[in-house]
């Protein structure tokens, strides 16, 4: 069984076939579900192994303070806060404002003990230098795209790596060469549905059903057989989100 950490079922692509999109996933060995917040608060999706983060992206974080509330009263149907993070890719929000959402995130999260996503676009120091001011804190950084270096800090912060679509890309050979050295307890599977697709299925809306393509890359990386990758990740995620 494989379980897709991060996927925006919310998104306007699957807007009246979410049911059919999770039932193709379900026929993919897809079992299990996460969907990350956008916009301040919980996603508003309630169905059968589909579990919820609240928080706020950062191309909304200068809606996160006044919309605080939102985000807290979420906790209570959450498993985890996020999506958050720094984006300095391309993200018309400044720095600062960006840095106040997600810190208010991360003090969310060590006061009430739950996992964080984190999204990290061309702001990796920046990132591990604010994490790090958060003692016992622990999460995941999502589409994980980096090298060895970077995949060891984020494994010495205690936290876990998503790996998704990327994955299978042509120019990413340091990061296959990162996964191959890479502890596998640490690693969760993940497609950012509708985003990033696979190589395979490029040009396409990504599904929750192609995380079986991204597993088999990585049972091919690993040297393992698709059923071994299928059971560790899952029960890491299952681990960092007590489920
Ligand atoms: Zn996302």
């Amino acid at each position: 069984m494989l379980f897709d950490t991060h996927c925006h079922l919310d998104a306007k692509q699957f807007e009246n076939k979410i049911n059919e999109v999770v039932d193709n996933a379900k026929k993919n060995n897809v079992k299990k579900i996460l969907i990350p917040a956008i916009k301040p608060g919980l996603p508003k999706v309630k169905i059968k192994n589909v579990f919820l983060a609240t928080g706020s992206h950062p191309y909304h974080s200068n809606e996160t303070l006044k919309n605080k509330q939102k985000i807290i009263d979420g906790l209570k149907d959450a498993v985890a806060i996020g999506e958050t993070g720094l984006d300095f890719f391309k993200c018309p929000i400044g720095k600062k404002v960006q840095i106040e959402s997600l810190e208010f995130q991360c003090e969310l999260a060590t006061k009430n003990n739950m996992p964080i996503i984190l999204h990290e676009r061309e702001s990796f120091i920046e990132l591990i230098e604010i994490i790090k001011k958060y003692p016992g804190i622990t999460g995941v950084f999502h589409a994980f795209h980096h090298s060895e270096k970077e995949l060891k800090q984020i494994i010495d912060l205690n936290f876990y790596v998503g790996l998704g679509g990327m994955v299978t890309y042509k120019s990413n050979d340091a990061l296959r060469s990162a996964i191959k050295k890479g502890p596998m307890e640490r690693f969760i599977l993940e497609t950012d549905s509708p985003y990033l697709p696979p190589q395979n299925k490029r040009g396409q809306v990504n599904q929750p059903a192609n995380l079986l393509d991204i597993a088999k890359h990585i049972s091919l990386i690993k040297n393992k057989t698709l059923d071994d990758i299928s059971l560790i990740t899952t029960e890491n995620a299952n681990r960092l989100f007590k489920l």
